[in-house]
């Protein structure tokens, strides 16, 4: 490959877990890939580290006082990256007409302007940030069709799926029956339901098999991150929530499964470690290393199967009524869960009860006409549902 072949690369959320991971992997594979921007909420220094590294042409962030931060720690070192601030230079620098591949990589809601400004411009859509397509929901799928862009599942899962599937879309529904999506159940897999109520933010975030940003290990010991993922899964391979069945897999070594139309089942497996999903939707169709180890098939212990108990993990059930309550139930959903992680890290609302705000404010919040018709009107959505749980942890809390 030639230097003028070199794919550019923007990687948002890049100082965060998938983001690290993404350019563990870039620096792997000079030859096929460039670092064209990166972006961080607040780790100013690891982030001047990476623009270090990596020389991309742009670092942002979304506050003016820490980009004039970074431009100094980076004009110190005599390295040329410009720095951008604000969140409209997120969504630009994702739309830059340089640019080839996006990875989605923040945390959350604030992923979604960005992601859909990728879509649009039709560039190759790496999502990680599953929040931002629960959010997003059809206006998200339009935008990546109008855009022609082409959309990756980075999430193990979603990924595990899309290699059992062929690379011609338009032959996915004649073939699925359903998907099966497994959860490795999470710390509390086998604690006593009734003594969820004691958790910590610190036991919470100690996940068995993964090593992982603070929000998505919240939500992995509620298995709302699961949830999250069926409503992915829904728009992903555009199924119905029907289609979509979960089982927990404590191992964590099968990363999904498709059962077919003529009930064969196809699974993806290896070990945990998520840069094997970031190097293919990078290289797709093409494979490239990752830097994972090899399965050992000999030294593994044997692959187990449970289901998802409804007392202990009440918030994977929300996902179906959210998806059967219409367009719009699950960004409200999204939002109350956000807000209920967060007071529930800043030790503002008790483990157990996160599941009571996620479900009262899905229950009780309604989309108006047209507000899932826009980006801002979704936006607006979320803001709503925001405020409302925000009452109900006060009150909880009270
Ligand atoms: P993380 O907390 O480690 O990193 C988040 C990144 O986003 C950081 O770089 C942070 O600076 C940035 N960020 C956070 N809020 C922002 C905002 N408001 N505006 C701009 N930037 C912001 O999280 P993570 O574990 O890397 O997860 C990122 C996304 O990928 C999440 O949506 C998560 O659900 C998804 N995901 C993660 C994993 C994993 O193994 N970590 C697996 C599957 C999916
Ligand atoms: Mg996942």
């Amino acid at each position: 490959m030639s230097s003028r072949d070199l794919q550019k690369v923007c990687v948002l959320g890049s100082t965060g877990s998938i983001g690290t991971s993404t350019l563990d992997v870039l620096a792997r594979h000079p030859d096929r890939y460039e670092v064209f921007a990166l972006s961080a909420m607040s780790r100013v220094e690891e982030l001047a580290a990476q623009c270090l590294q990596y020389r991309p042409r742009y670092a942002v962030l979304p506050e003016a006082s820490l980009a004039a931060r970074l431009r100094e720690l980076l004009r110190a070192q005599g390295c040329a990256t410009e720095v951008l601030a604000g969140e409209r230079a997120l969504s630009e620098i994702a739309a830059h007409p340089e640019v080839d591949a996006v990875m989605a990589a923040i945390v959350g809601a604030a992923g979604l302007a960005p992601c859909l400004a990728a879509a649009r411009a039709g560039k190759k859509l790496m999502l990680a940030n599953k929040e931002a397509i629960v959010v997003g929901g059809a206006l998200f799928m339009q935008a990546v069709e109008q855009g022609g862009a082409t959309l990756l599942p980075v999430d193990s899962e979603h990924s595990a799926i899309f290699q059992c599937l062929p690379e011609d879309r338009g032959t996915w529904h004649d073939r699925i029956d359903h998907i099966v999506l497994t959860a490795s159940g999470g710390p509390f897999r086998q604690r006593d339901p009734a003594s969820l109520a004691d958790v910590t933010p610190e036991q919470a975030v100690a996940h068995p098999n993964w090593v992982m940003g603070r929000k998505i290990s919240v939500d992995s010991a509620t298995m709302m991150n699961k949830a999250l993922e069926v409503i992915e899964a829904r728009w992903l391979f555009n199924l119905t929530p029907e289609q979509i069945k979960v089982v927990i897999h404590p191992q964590s070594i099968i990363h999904s499964m498709v059962v077919c139309r003529d009930r064969s089942v196809l699974a993806q497996l290896g070990t945990p470690d998520m840069r094997v999903p970031i190097a293919y939707a990078l290289s797709f169709p093409e494979r490239i290393a990752s830097g994972a180890e090899p399965l050992d098939f000999l030294a593994k212990p044997n692959l187990t199967f449970e289901e998802a108990d409804e007392r202990r993990f009440p918030g994977l059930y929300l996902s179906w009524q959210a998806l059967r309550a219409g367009e719009g139930a699950t960004a409200v959903l999204n939002a109350a869960n956000e807000e209920a992680v967060a007071a529930f890290l800043a030790r503002g609302l008790r483990f157990d009860q996160i599941c009571r705000v996620n479900r009262q404010t899905l229950e009780e919040l309604h989309p108006e006409a047209g507000e899932c018709a826009s980006v801002e009107g979704l936006l607006n959505l979320d803001a709503r549902a925001r405020r409302h749980a925000q009452a109900l942890i006060a009150a909880l809390s009270a």
